[in-house]
């Protein structure tokens, strides 16, 4: 299972308010998912079986908004050949917009996560629990265990533990056979040694670097030789940059990844929270340094900085509900863009040289524009949410929009 980016996670989010926000006066709007490994033959098979039972729904309009919303599926689905590489899921019906009116909607999403099971639901409300779940945080971590004898390579991710190497030694134990002397066989055991750690820190550092969104890497293992390991550096640099804690474990095998895991729980859930407000601390500090402070805040001061490949963090809020606008006057083809609050993008606005009502040219979320903004100059992207105050102040007090610059930029008085 692959680690959703803040921007897919904030994308998919958006998505499912809108969705969330749709009702149905009656059980007609329907949800469809179609698996990755489903044949799209039997998925039509599956709707006109549906389409032919609807025909008995009692009220006339909810049976005309029932069969209208399987037939515009059915032919939306004719644009599939075989269902996309994590499926595709449908929703479709007639939603209630006040008083007696209803309006068809139509979303075709392909989530950026596979989903398995063939779901067809009419209701109420759309079926979204498969998509919310692709929201729930899979962190990541290296599992390593290692003593003279035994080394176990594994990953946790989200609370599954995944086995992916189990290696055993050849280096003798403490005591010598007859016929050597003592000090050449303690010399040979140790050479044994340094061989084993080199090619455990090789196989680890393999497997660790492969995955990419690595949060950390837990150690563990009985005595002292799992720090003598850590210390010697027998793992690739980047590798060894992540390790988090080294715990005590009895055991160095499959049993001792649960031991690792369940010990290191605590650490794991403080780093959880603080990723966020460690960011934000970062920032407030900033802040409050006066004339050499790389905090930037405020939409123009962050685009600016961004502009000039000078921001190292930006930090958006979640909860900014604004769009990037470019109008163009049809008359005149002056051009110029803006940003708006979500509730204004059905204002007119009229163009500043000719009066003339200017139309929207491109659209854009204000969070996808800045971040596309940011990933040009390699920029790192943070979305930070109301649930600690810090993050709340981000988005009250800083407008949503902060950053932590490469160097201290002079402001605009
Ligand atoms: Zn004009």
């Amino acid at each position: 299972m692959q680690e959703l980016s803040p921007r897919q996670k904030y994308d998919l989010r958006r998505k499912l308010e809108e969705l969330k926000a749709c009702k149905g006066k009656h059980t007609e709007l329907i949800s469809l998912y179609v698996p990755p490994n489903k044949q799209i033959s039997d998925v039509m098979a599956y709707l006109r079986n549906e389409y032919s039972e609807s025909q008995n729904i009692k009220s006339k309009t909810t049976r005309k908004n029932v069969l209208s919303a399987i037939e515009s599926i059915m032919s939306r689905l004719k644009a599939f050949k075989r269902p996309p590489e994590n499926g595709v899921v449908f929703f479709v019906g007639h939603k209630s917009i006040g008083s007696d009116q209803t309006e068809m909607v139509a979303y075709v999403i392909e989530p950026p996560l596979p989903f398995k099971t063939f779901i067809y639901r009419c209701d109420s409300e759309f079926y979204l629990q498969p998509l919310e779940e692709m929201l729930v945080e899979r962190d990541v971590y290296g599992l390593l265990l290692i003593d003279r004898r035994e080394c176990t390579i594994g990953m946790l991710r989200g609370d599954q533990i995944e086995l992916l190497k189990y290696m055993t030694s050849q280096v003798p134990g403490k005591h010598g056979r007859g016929g050597q002397s003592q000090r050449r066989f303690e010399r040979l055991t140790e050479i044994a040694a340094h061989e084993w750690f080199e090619k455990c820190g090789e196989k680890a550092s393999e497997i660790f670097l492969a995955e990419k969104g690595l949060k950390g890497i837990l150690v563990g293992g009985p005595g002292p030789t799992k720090k003598y390991f850590v210390e010697e550096k027998y793992l690739h640099h980047e590798i060894q940059n992540k390790i988090i804690e080294l715990f005590d474990t009895g055991y160095t095998d499959e049993y001792g990844l649960r031991e690792l895991v369940a010990s290191a729980a605590d650490t794991m859930a403080d780093l959880r929270i603080s990723q966020e407000k460690k960011m934000m601390k970062r920032f407030l500090k900033e802040i409050t340094k006066g004339k050499d402070s790389l905090a930037l805040y405020g939409e123009e001061e962050v685009r600016r900085a961004l502009e000039m490949g000078a921001v190292d963090i930006l930090l958006l809020s979640e909860d900014l509900r604004k769009y990037r606008i470019t109008l163009t006057c049809p008359a005149c083809n002056y051009s110029e863009s803006k940003t708006v609050d979500e509730k204004d993008l059905d204002k007119t606005y009229t163009c500043p040289k000719c009066g003339v009502p200017m139309e929207v040219k491109e659209k854009i979320d204000l969070i996808d524009e800045l971040s596309e903004l940011a990933e040009k100059t390699k920029c790192k992207v943070e979305l930070i949410s109301k649930n600690s105050p810090e993050g709340d102040s981000l988005y009250s007090a800083f407008t949503g929009i902060a950053g932590i610059a490469r160097y201290p930029l002079e402001k605009k008085l």
